[in-house]
Protein backbone atom coordinates (compact mmCIF):
# COMPACT_ATOMS: atom_id res chain seq x y z
CA UNK A 1 0.00 0.00 0.00
CA UNK A 2 1.49 3.61 -1.05
CA UNK A 3 1.88 6.03 1.65
CA UNK A 4 -0.94 8.59 2.14
CA UNK A 5 0.01 12.04 1.62
CA UNK A 6 0.74 14.77 4.50
CA UNK A 7 -2.91 16.05 4.39
CA UNK A 8 -3.99 12.92 5.08
CA UNK A 9 -1.94 11.98 7.56
CA UNK A 10 -2.73 15.03 10.13
CA UNK A 11 -6.02 14.62 9.81
CA UNK A 12 -5.86 11.10 11.26
CA UNK A 13 -3.78 12.62 14.01
CA UNK A 14 -6.35 15.20 14.53
CA UNK A 15 -8.70 12.67 14.18
CA UNK A 16 -11.12 14.40 12.04
CA UNK A 17 -10.71 12.44 9.18
CA UNK A 18 -13.94 10.92 7.90
CA UNK A 19 -14.04 7.20 6.62
CA UNK A 20 -15.01 8.13 3.25
CA UNK A 21 -11.02 9.69 2.73
CA UNK A 22 -9.67 6.38 3.46
CA UNK A 23 -12.21 3.80 1.41
CA UNK A 24 -11.44 3.97 -2.14
CA UNK A 25 -7.78 4.14 -1.00
CA UNK A 26 -8.54 0.54 0.35
CA UNK A 27 -10.74 -0.56 -2.73
CA UNK A 28 -8.61 1.08 -5.26
CA UNK A 29 -7.76 -1.96 -7.38
CA UNK A 30 -11.57 -3.11 -7.03
CA UNK A 31 -13.01 0.03 -8.38
CA UNK A 32 -14.26 -1.27 -11.76
CA UNK A 33 -17.00 -0.22 -13.67
CA UNK A 34 -20.36 -0.17 -13.02
CA UNK A 35 -21.47 -2.69 -14.95
CA UNK A 36 -19.34 -5.08 -13.05
CA UNK A 37 -19.59 -4.02 -9.58
CA UNK A 38 -23.40 -4.83 -10.02
CA UNK A 39 -24.44 -8.14 -8.13
CA UNK A 40 -25.81 -10.17 -11.26
CA UNK A 41 -24.44 -13.45 -10.82
CA UNK A 42 -24.52 -16.23 -7.90
CA UNK A 43 -20.45 -15.18 -7.57
CA UNK A 44 -20.64 -11.98 -6.58
CA UNK A 45 -23.01 -13.21 -3.58
CA UNK A 46 -21.23 -16.56 -2.80
CA UNK A 47 -17.96 -17.84 -2.96
CA UNK A 48 -17.41 -21.36 -3.34
CA UNK A 49 -18.89 -24.04 -1.77
CA UNK A 50 -19.77 -23.78 1.87
CA UNK A 51 -20.54 -26.07 4.36
CA UNK A 52 -24.09 -27.01 6.10
CA UNK A 53 -22.75 -26.63 9.83
CA UNK A 54 -19.86 -25.34 11.66
CA UNK A 55 -18.32 -25.08 15.06
CA UNK A 56 -19.22 -22.68 17.61
CA UNK A 57 -18.28 -21.76 21.48
CA UNK A 58 -21.77 -22.12 23.14
CA UNK A 59 -22.68 -20.73 26.41
CA UNK A 60 -25.15 -22.84 28.17
CA UNK A 61 -25.30 -21.00 31.92
CA UNK A 62 -23.54 -18.68 34.06
CA UNK A 63 -20.36 -19.37 35.15
CA UNK A 64 -19.83 -22.62 33.42
CA UNK A 65 -17.38 -23.49 30.80
CA UNK A 66 -18.52 -22.75 26.98
CA UNK A 67 -19.03 -26.31 25.24
CA UNK A 68 -17.90 -26.82 21.75
CA UNK A 69 -20.70 -27.16 19.29
CA UNK A 70 -22.08 -27.93 15.97
CA UNK A 71 -24.58 -25.43 14.35
CA UNK A 72 -26.13 -24.74 11.19
CA UNK A 73 -24.14 -22.21 9.09
CA UNK A 74 -25.61 -18.88 9.40
CA UNK A 75 -27.26 -17.28 6.72
CA UNK A 76 -27.09 -13.74 6.31
CA UNK A 77 -30.39 -11.47 5.17
CA UNK A 78 -30.14 -8.49 3.06
CA UNK A 79 -27.23 -5.94 4.23
CA UNK A 80 -25.88 -8.50 6.10
CA UNK A 81 -22.55 -10.47 5.43
CA UNK A 82 -21.00 -14.07 6.37
CA UNK A 83 -17.98 -13.88 7.29
CA UNK A 84 -15.47 -17.20 7.71
CA UNK A 85 -14.08 -15.84 11.16
CA UNK A 86 -10.37 -15.89 11.35
CA UNK A 87 -10.02 -14.60 14.60
CA UNK A 88 -11.63 -13.41 17.44
CA UNK A 89 -10.14 -11.13 20.37
CA UNK A 90 -11.12 -12.41 24.01
CA UNK A 91 -12.81 -9.02 25.84
CA UNK A 92 -14.28 -8.67 29.06
CA UNK A 93 -16.99 -7.47 27.79
CA UNK A 94 -17.90 -11.34 27.37
CA UNK A 95 -17.02 -11.74 31.27
CA UNK A 96 -19.74 -9.73 32.12
CA UNK A 97 -22.71 -11.69 30.82
CA UNK A 98 -20.65 -14.83 31.11
CA UNK A 99 -20.54 -14.14 34.89
CA UNK A 100 -24.80 -12.74 34.94
CA UNK A 101 -23.52 -9.43 35.44
CA UNK A 102 -25.46 -8.40 32.15
CA UNK A 103 -28.60 -9.83 31.40
CA UNK A 104 -28.50 -11.54 28.31
CA UNK A 105 -30.40 -14.47 26.58
CA UNK A 106 -28.64 -18.09 26.77
CA UNK A 107 -27.50 -20.08 25.21
CA UNK A 108 -25.45 -17.66 23.49
CA UNK A 109 -22.02 -17.37 21.12
CA UNK A 110 -20.01 -14.37 22.68
CA UNK A 111 -17.11 -13.02 21.36
CA UNK A 112 -17.43 -9.61 19.78
CA UNK A 113 -14.17 -8.62 17.93
CA UNK A 114 -13.41 -10.59 14.71
CA UNK A 115 -11.42 -10.55 11.63
CA UNK A 116 -12.47 -12.44 8.52
CA UNK A 117 -13.06 -13.24 4.68
CA UNK A 118 -16.64 -11.98 3.28
CA UNK A 119 -17.84 -15.28 1.74
CA UNK A 120 -21.39 -14.60 0.91
CA UNK A 121 -24.07 -11.45 0.32
CA UNK A 122 -27.43 -11.97 1.79
CA UNK A 123 -29.87 -11.96 -0.94
CA UNK A 124 -30.98 -8.22 -2.69
CA UNK A 125 -28.01 -6.65 -0.10
CA UNK A 126 -27.44 -3.23 -2.18
CA UNK A 127 -24.53 -2.96 -5.42
CA UNK A 128 -23.12 -0.29 -3.42
CA UNK A 129 -22.74 -2.63 -0.36
CA UNK A 130 -21.15 -5.32 -2.17
CA UNK A 131 -18.90 -2.76 -4.31
CA UNK A 132 -17.38 -1.81 -0.65
CA UNK A 133 -17.01 -6.00 0.93
CA UNK A 134 -16.67 -7.87 -2.20
CA UNK A 135 -16.63 -11.47 -1.55
CA UNK A 136 -13.25 -12.63 -0.93
CA UNK A 137 -11.90 -9.66 1.00
CA UNK A 138 -10.29 -9.10 4.18
CA UNK A 139 -12.90 -7.33 7.00
CA UNK A 140 -12.69 -6.23 10.70
CA UNK A 141 -15.90 -6.31 12.62
CA UNK A 142 -17.11 -3.51 15.11
CA UNK A 143 -19.01 -4.78 17.56
CA UNK A 144 -21.22 -2.31 18.08
CA UNK A 145 -22.70 -2.91 14.44
CA UNK A 146 -25.01 -0.16 13.34
CA UNK A 147 -28.41 -0.48 11.60
CA UNK A 148 -27.57 2.64 10.22
CA UNK A 149 -31.69 3.83 9.67
CA UNK A 150 -32.67 4.46 13.65
CA UNK A 151 -32.69 7.96 15.05
CA UNK A 152 -29.03 8.03 16.19
CA UNK A 153 -27.56 6.16 12.91
CA UNK A 154 -29.37 8.88 10.58
CA UNK A 155 -27.73 11.48 13.01
CA UNK A 156 -24.62 9.80 12.60
CA UNK A 157 -24.20 8.70 16.18
CA UNK A 158 -24.07 5.15 15.53
CA UNK A 159 -22.56 4.24 18.93
CA UNK A 160 -26.05 4.75 19.85
CA UNK A 161 -27.52 2.67 17.35
CA UNK A 162 -31.00 1.70 19.30
CA UNK A 163 -31.23 -1.43 17.22
CA UNK A 164 -28.27 -2.56 18.39
CA UNK A 165 -29.25 -2.21 21.86
CA UNK A 166 -32.76 -3.48 21.52
CA UNK A 167 -32.78 -6.16 19.04
CA UNK A 168 -28.37 -7.51 19.80
CA UNK A 169 -28.13 -6.50 23.04
CA UNK A 170 -31.77 -6.95 24.53
CA UNK A 171 -32.66 -9.60 22.48
CA UNK A 172 -29.86 -11.58 21.22
CA UNK A 173 -30.32 -11.30 17.65
CA UNK A 174 -29.99 -9.01 14.27
CA UNK A 175 -32.16 -6.00 13.13
CA UNK A 176 -35.35 -8.17 12.32
CA UNK A 177 -35.55 -9.16 15.74
CA UNK A 178 -34.55 -13.10 15.11
CA UNK A 179 -30.86 -14.88 15.14
CA UNK A 180 -29.45 -16.09 13.03
CA UNK A 181 -27.80 -18.99 14.63
CA UNK A 182 -29.29 -22.37 15.34
CA UNK A 183 -28.62 -25.81 16.69
CA UNK A 184 -27.23 -28.31 14.00
CA UNK A 185 -29.59 -31.19 15.80
CA UNK A 186 -32.31 -29.75 17.45
CA UNK A 187 -32.49 -26.58 15.13
CA UNK A 188 -33.36 -24.53 18.75
CA UNK A 189 -31.82 -20.91 18.67
CA UNK A 190 -28.42 -19.77 19.98
CA UNK A 191 -28.13 -15.78 20.62
CA UNK A 192 -25.77 -13.97 19.56
CA UNK A 193 -23.60 -11.76 21.60
CA UNK A 194 -22.81 -8.49 18.30
CA UNK A 195 -21.99 -11.30 15.98
CA UNK A 196 -21.14 -14.26 17.54
CA UNK A 197 -17.20 -14.61 16.89
CA UNK A 198 -16.56 -17.23 19.05
CA UNK A 199 -17.36 -19.40 15.70
CA UNK A 200 -15.84 -20.74 12.44
CA UNK A 201 -18.59 -18.32 10.45
CA UNK A 202 -20.64 -15.59 11.47
CA UNK A 203 -23.34 -13.18 10.16
CA UNK A 204 -22.36 -9.34 10.80
CA UNK A 205 -24.36 -6.00 9.53
CA UNK A 206 -22.49 -4.72 6.65
CA UNK A 207 -22.34 -1.17 8.37
CA UNK A 208 -20.54 -2.58 11.20
CA UNK A 209 -17.55 -4.17 8.81
CA UNK A 210 -14.21 -2.44 7.42
CA UNK A 211 -11.99 -3.85 4.21
CA UNK A 212 -8.48 -4.17 5.85
CA UNK A 213 -5.14 -4.58 3.75
CA UNK A 214 -3.05 -7.34 3.14
CA UNK A 215 -0.24 -5.71 5.21
CA UNK A 216 -2.78 -6.43 8.60
CA UNK A 217 -2.35 -10.06 9.37
CA UNK A 218 -5.83 -11.33 10.30
CA UNK A 219 -5.26 -12.43 14.07
CA UNK A 220 -4.06 -8.97 15.00
CA UNK A 221 -6.10 -6.75 13.52
CA UNK A 222 -9.41 -8.48 15.60
CA UNK A 223 -8.27 -6.61 18.16
CA UNK A 224 -9.76 -3.14 16.11
CA UNK A 225 -13.42 -4.12 16.26
CA UNK A 226 -13.47 -3.59 20.26
CA UNK A 227 -10.16 -3.10 22.16
CA UNK A 228 -9.21 -0.32 19.53
CA UNK A 229 -12.82 0.58 18.47
CA UNK A 230 -14.09 1.62 22.04
CA UNK A 231 -10.58 3.38 22.37
CA UNK A 232 -10.65 5.25 19.00
CA UNK A 233 -14.92 6.47 20.03
CA UNK A 234 -13.71 7.52 23.76
CA UNK A 235 -10.64 9.65 22.43
CA UNK A 236 -12.46 10.75 19.17
CA UNK A 237 -15.85 11.15 19.69
CA UNK A 238 -15.77 11.78 23.26
CA UNK A 239 -12.67 13.62 24.99
CA UNK A 240 -12.63 15.20 21.93
CA UNK A 241 -9.12 14.69 22.12
CA UNK A 242 -6.60 17.41 20.23
CA UNK A 243 -2.87 17.52 19.77
CA UNK A 244 -0.41 18.43 22.80
CA UNK A 245 -3.00 17.48 25.71
CA UNK A 246 -1.92 15.52 28.57
CA UNK A 247 -4.03 12.18 29.23
CA UNK A 248 -4.26 9.86 32.36
CA UNK A 249 -5.42 5.96 31.59
CA UNK A 250 -7.10 4.28 34.48
CA UNK A 251 -7.13 0.45 34.45
CA UNK A 252 -4.18 -0.52 31.69
CA UNK A 253 -5.83 -4.08 30.16
CA UNK A 254 -6.45 -4.56 26.57
CA UNK A 255 -9.02 -1.48 25.86
CA UNK A 256 -6.67 1.04 28.15
CA UNK A 257 -3.36 0.24 26.16
CA UNK A 258 -5.38 1.12 23.44
CA UNK A 259 -6.18 4.10 24.15
CA UNK A 260 -2.65 4.86 25.22
CA UNK A 261 -1.71 4.39 21.72
CA UNK A 262 -4.87 6.19 20.49
CA UNK A 263 -3.65 8.97 22.56
CA UNK A 264 -0.33 9.20 21.48
CA UNK A 265 -1.52 8.92 17.57
CA UNK A 266 -3.38 11.79 18.72
CA UNK A 267 -0.21 13.76 19.78
CA UNK A 268 -1.12 12.98 23.26
CA UNK A 269 2.00 15.26 24.98
CA UNK A 270 1.96 13.27 28.34
CA UNK A 271 0.27 10.05 28.02
CA UNK A 272 -0.18 8.42 32.01
CA UNK A 273 -1.25 4.98 32.73
CA UNK A 274 -2.19 3.74 35.96
CA UNK A 275 -2.66 0.27 37.11
CA UNK A 276 -1.55 -2.31 39.94
CA UNK A 277 0.04 -4.23 38.00
CA UNK A 278 3.46 -3.95 37.20
CA UNK A 279 3.60 -6.06 34.29
CA UNK A 280 0.63 -4.41 32.78
CA UNK A 281 2.55 -0.61 33.45
CA UNK A 282 5.54 -2.10 31.13
CA UNK A 283 3.11 -2.75 28.62
CA UNK A 284 1.60 0.15 28.57
CA UNK A 285 5.17 1.90 28.17
CA UNK A 286 5.40 -0.18 25.76
CA UNK A 287 2.34 1.13 24.51
CA UNK A 288 3.64 4.64 24.58
CA UNK A 289 2.70 5.60 28.05
CA UNK A 290 5.48 8.51 28.45
CA UNK A 291 4.74 7.83 32.73
CA UNK A 292 3.30 5.51 34.37
CA UNK A 293 2.09 4.84 38.09
CA UNK A 294 1.03 2.04 40.45
CA UNK A 295 -2.14 2.76 41.99
CA UNK A 296 -1.15 0.24 45.23
CA UNK A 297 1.43 2.37 45.97
CA UNK A 298 0.90 5.85 44.93
CA UNK A 299 -1.83 8.28 44.97
CA UNK A 300 -2.98 8.68 41.73
CA UNK A 301 -4.99 12.23 41.27
CA UNK A 302 -1.60 13.41 43.42
CA UNK A 303 1.15 11.87 41.31
CA UNK A 304 -0.68 13.13 38.06
CA UNK A 305 -0.81 16.69 40.12
CA UNK A 306 3.21 16.30 39.89
CA UNK A 307 3.61 14.99 36.56
CA UNK A 308 1.60 17.73 34.52
CA UNK A 309 3.29 20.81 36.64
CA UNK A 310 0.01 20.88 39.58
CA UNK A 311 -2.71 21.28 37.18
CA UNK A 312 -4.18 17.78 36.66
CA UNK A 313 -4.51 16.14 33.30
CA UNK A 314 -6.75 17.35 30.46
CA UNK A 315 -8.58 14.10 30.46
CA UNK A 316 -8.79 10.89 32.16
CA UNK A 317 -10.03 7.85 31.01
CA UNK A 318 -11.36 5.24 33.34
CA UNK A 319 -11.18 1.51 31.46
CA UNK A 320 -11.95 -0.36 34.79
CA UNK A 321 -15.75 0.53 35.65
CA UNK A 322 -15.32 0.68 39.35
CA UNK A 323 -16.79 2.79 41.64
CA UNK A 324 -13.36 3.86 43.28
CA UNK A 325 -11.27 4.81 39.96
CA UNK A 326 -14.64 6.44 38.87
CA UNK A 327 -14.14 8.75 41.23
CA UNK A 328 -9.99 9.18 40.96
CA UNK A 329 -10.55 9.75 37.50
CA UNK A 330 -12.55 12.60 37.98
CA UNK A 331 -9.68 14.11 40.86
CA UNK A 332 -7.24 13.50 38.27
CA UNK A 333 -8.32 16.27 35.62
CA UNK A 334 -7.41 19.87 35.35
CA UNK A 335 -10.27 22.05 36.28
CA UNK A 336 -12.23 22.39 32.98
CA UNK A 337 -10.83 19.01 32.06
CA UNK A 338 -12.64 15.88 30.97
CA UNK A 339 -13.21 12.77 32.63
CA UNK A 340 -14.59 9.76 29.90
CA UNK A 341 -15.38 6.94 31.67
CA UNK A 342 -15.36 3.77 29.11
CA UNK A 343 -15.17 0.85 31.86
CA UNK A 344 -18.79 -1.34 32.03
CA UNK A 345 -19.81 -2.23 35.57
CA UNK A 346 -22.10 -4.83 37.17
CA UNK A 347 -25.80 -3.58 36.21
CA UNK A 348 -27.11 -1.15 38.81
CA UNK A 349 -23.29 0.17 39.86
CA UNK A 350 -23.48 3.75 41.39
CA UNK A 351 -20.02 5.74 41.66
CA UNK A 352 -19.69 9.24 43.76
CA UNK A 353 -18.98 12.69 42.44
CA UNK A 354 -18.06 15.28 44.62
CA UNK A 355 -20.65 18.23 43.43
CA UNK A 356 -19.45 21.52 44.10
CA UNK A 357 -15.77 20.70 42.35
CA UNK A 358 -17.93 19.28 39.48
CA UNK A 359 -20.17 22.87 39.31
CA UNK A 360 -17.15 25.64 40.83
CA UNK A 361 -14.20 23.75 38.41
CA UNK A 362 -16.44 22.59 35.54
CA UNK A 363 -15.48 19.29 35.32
CA UNK A 364 -17.08 17.27 32.59
CA UNK A 365 -17.52 14.06 32.59
CA UNK A 366 -18.89 11.96 29.41
CA UNK A 367 -19.66 8.09 28.93
CA UNK A 368 -18.31 6.38 25.89
CA UNK A 369 -19.23 2.88 25.13
CA UNK A 370 -17.43 2.44 21.85
CA UNK A 371 -16.91 3.91 18.16
CA UNK A 372 -18.64 4.74 15.06
CA UNK A 373 -18.32 1.75 12.60
CA UNK A 374 -18.80 3.75 9.49
CA UNK A 375 -16.60 6.89 10.36
CA UNK A 376 -14.50 5.29 12.87
CA UNK A 377 -13.47 1.54 11.43
CA UNK A 378 -11.51 2.51 8.46
CA UNK A 379 -9.95 4.89 10.38
CA UNK A 380 -8.95 3.07 12.74
CA UNK A 381 -7.61 0.33 10.29
CA UNK A 382 -5.62 3.71 8.40
CA UNK A 383 -3.81 4.28 11.76
CA UNK A 384 -2.68 0.55 12.23
CA UNK A 385 -1.78 0.28 8.84
CA UNK A 386 0.23 3.74 8.88
CA UNK A 387 1.88 2.00 12.29
CA UNK A 388 1.07 4.90 14.41
CA UNK A 389 -1.49 1.90 16.54
CA UNK A 390 0.26 -1.31 16.39
CA UNK A 391 -1.67 -3.92 16.59
CA UNK A 392 0.96 -6.47 16.79
CA UNK A 393 2.32 -5.71 19.84
CA UNK A 394 -0.66 -5.25 21.55
CA UNK A 395 -1.72 -9.24 20.80
CA UNK A 396 0.02 -11.19 23.62
CA UNK A 397 -1.77 -14.61 23.53
CA UNK A 398 -3.36 -16.42 20.74
CA UNK A 399 -5.45 -19.96 21.52
CA UNK A 400 -7.61 -22.23 19.88
CA UNK A 401 -11.34 -22.24 19.82
CA UNK A 402 -11.20 -25.20 22.18
CA UNK A 403 -8.96 -22.94 24.15
CA UNK A 404 -11.43 -20.09 24.53
CA UNK A 405 -12.94 -20.82 28.10
CA UNK A 406 -9.22 -21.25 29.73
CA UNK A 407 -8.47 -18.43 28.40
CA UNK A 408 -11.44 -16.41 29.62
CA UNK A 409 -10.67 -17.69 33.00
CA UNK A 410 -7.41 -16.70 32.79
CA UNK A 411 -8.90 -12.97 31.84
CA UNK A 412 -11.17 -13.17 34.69
CA UNK A 413 -8.32 -13.62 36.99
CA UNK A 414 -6.26 -10.74 35.80
CA UNK A 415 -3.70 -12.90 34.08
CA UNK A 416 -3.77 -11.58 30.72
CA UNK A 417 -1.24 -8.50 29.86
CA UNK A 418 -2.20 -7.16 26.96
CA UNK A 419 -5.07 -8.74 24.36
CA UNK A 420 -5.29 -12.61 23.80
CA UNK A 421 -7.17 -13.55 20.43
CA UNK A 422 -8.70 -16.49 19.63
CA UNK A 423 -7.83 -18.10 16.18
CA UNK A 424 -10.18 -20.03 14.03
CA UNK A 425 -7.91 -21.35 11.42
ZN1 LIG B 1 -15.02 -5.88 23.91
ZN1 LIG C 1 -29.14 2.33 14.27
Amino acid sequence: MAMRNSASRLSFLAGRAVGATLRPMHCAALHNTASDTQPKKESDYLLGTLPETMKAAVLWEPRKAMTIEELKLPRPQVGEVLIRTKACGVCHSDLHVMNNDIPFPIPCVLGHEVSGEVVEHGKHTDSATIERLPVGSRVVGAFIMPCGGCFFCVKGQEDLCESFLKYNRGLGGLYDGTTRLYMSSSGDPVYMYSMGGLAEYCVVPANGLAVIPESLPYSESAIIGCAVFTAYGAMKNAADMRAGETVAVIGTGGVGSSCIQVSRAFGGRIVIGVDISDGKLEMAKQMGATHTINASKEDVPERIREITGGRGVDIAVEALGKPATFKQAIMSVRDGGRAVMIGLAPWGATADIEITRLVRRQIRVFGSYGGRARQDLPNIVGLAEMGFLKIESAVTQKAKLEQASNVYAELEQGRITGRAVIELR
